[in-house]
């Protein structure tokens, strides 16, 4: 099974976007851009939704066929392990295999020997095609990426196994991630983690490495543009290397999880993986639920109201909303409208807060940031929450399928 050169992941909370979703991949097609799409859901999403992956499964079917959709699709088991992979089997056919809590784990010390041995030959300056500098090895930095990583790539490959076990090797498209650590892995460690996952015969498809700087949900990226395209750059011209020395599949490319709307780095990538001809994995994800409720905010009514109690509860929440979400956002509360102020704005304030467009006199991070968390807070009014998504799923529809089309898609490929 190969997947298309660009794919997007679209992650939808409340499962009710999907045809908006593909409309906007469509759009992309008819703009000369083939985008195959990849309906994504954590094993966390699902937990607080209370859905299963069959839910998705049948979402992505349904929204292909009403569409007419004829190209591939995928539905992925997004950051899954070997505790929670199982219900995923049968439904999913893209499995991101996230082994950030086996990081720094030790590995057998047999093992971590064989690792050694294996890379003796990588002492000295390592020379990446494309690359003018060169990278320092020695014995001491290939012990410490062993006793990172070593334990984490035998761990992905263990859960790789085990999913081709039920499903059959070749049936799906396997990534792995360890993207939500603290430190982001350098080029050289990419090299050596790929050569751990080739020697475990992980036909890897994608991979998701912890990128320089900050990818908090549904806001910009913070850090250095600069410094992520001088890295991203060497990722690119690493994977290359390592397809060729290692033996990885030819297409294996990278996977950005952007935890969304990654607005000043999408020109970055697509310009880089424009010059040497590559594909690209984004995982957008999780602004799909803000575009409902900034459509729900913009139909005005009972709809701006119910948008204005899930940001009060949310606000009354904050510290249990964000606890699981610590390492991925930075709010900070003295920015937060209150909830009586935000009671008094009208649709056009209320969305043009939530709403991504930067430099907007009323775009306030603070703002999306709790909101983006606080899905839990819709989940729980259940069918009150799903009744005005119905009622109200023409406008929704159209804020999804913009946001995706002309916020994400756009800026990466420069349409
Ligand atoms: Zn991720």
């Amino acid at each position: 099974m190969e997947i298309g050169k660009y794919s997007f992941g679209i992650g939808d909370r409340f499962g009710h976007q999907g045809k908006a979703q593909l409309s906007a991949l469509m759009k992309a097609k008819e703009a000369g851009i083939d985008i195959v799409p990849v309906w994504n859901k954590s094993n966390r999403e699902h937990g607080i939704v209370g859905t299963s992956p069959e839910d998705v499964r049948k979402e992505a079917d349904e929204s292909v066929s009403s569409l007419g959709w004829t190209g591939e699709y995928y539905v992925d088991a997004d950051h899954i392990n070997l505790s929670n992979v199982d219900p995923y089997i049968e439904h999913s056919d893209f499995f991101t295999i996230d082994v950030a809590d086996y990081i720094s784990a030790p590995a057998d010390p047999n093992q971590k020997n064989l690792f050694l041995e294996q890379n003796k030959k990588y002492i000295g300056q390592l020379r990446i095609p494309g690359i003018r500098k060169t990278y320092p090895i020695t014995e001491e930095l290939l012990s410490e990426i062993a006793d990172k990583y070593l334990y984490a790539t035998q761990k992905a490959a263990e859960i790789y196994r085990h999913i081709a076990g039920r499903k059959g090797a070749g049936k799906f498209i396997p990534e792995v991630s360890m993207d939500e650590v603290a430190e982001p892995q350098s080029p050289v460690e990419l090299f050596f983690i790929l050569g751990a996952l080739a020697r475990e015969k992980l036909p890897l498809k994608t991979i998701a490495p912890k990128f320089t700087g900050r990818f908090n949900k549904g806001v910009d990226y913070q850090g250095d543009p600069k410094q992520f395209e001088q890295e991203f750059e060497e990722d690119l011209l690493v994977i290359d290397l390592a397809i060729k020395v290692f033996g990885l599949p030819e297409n294996l490319k990278l996977s950005v999880h952007s935890g969304s709307d990654k607005f000043s780095i999408y020109p970055v990538i697509g310009r880089l993986i424009k010059k040497y001809d590559k594909g690209i994995h984004v995982k957008t994800a999780g602004t799909t639920w803000l575009e409902e409720i900034i459509g729900l905010a913009a139909a005005g009514g009972e709809a701006l109201a119910l948008a204005r109690k899930i940001y009060r509860t949310a606000f009354e929440k904050q510290e249990a909303l964000c606890a699981p979400y610590a390492a991925v956002i930075d709010i900070h509360p003295e920015a937060l409208p209150s909830p009586d102020a935000v009671d008094g704005w009208n649709s056009t304030k209320f969305a043009d807060t939530l709403r991504h467009i930067p430099g907007h006199p009323d775009y306030n991070a603070d703002f999306r940031q709790l909101i983006h968390v606080g899905y839990k807070v819709a989940s729980e009014l259940g069918d009150e929450y799903y009744r005005n998504l119905e009622k109200n799923a023409e406008i929704i529809g159209q804020n999804v399928e913009e946001n995706i089309f002309e916020r994400h898609i756009k800026r990466l490929f420069n349409l």
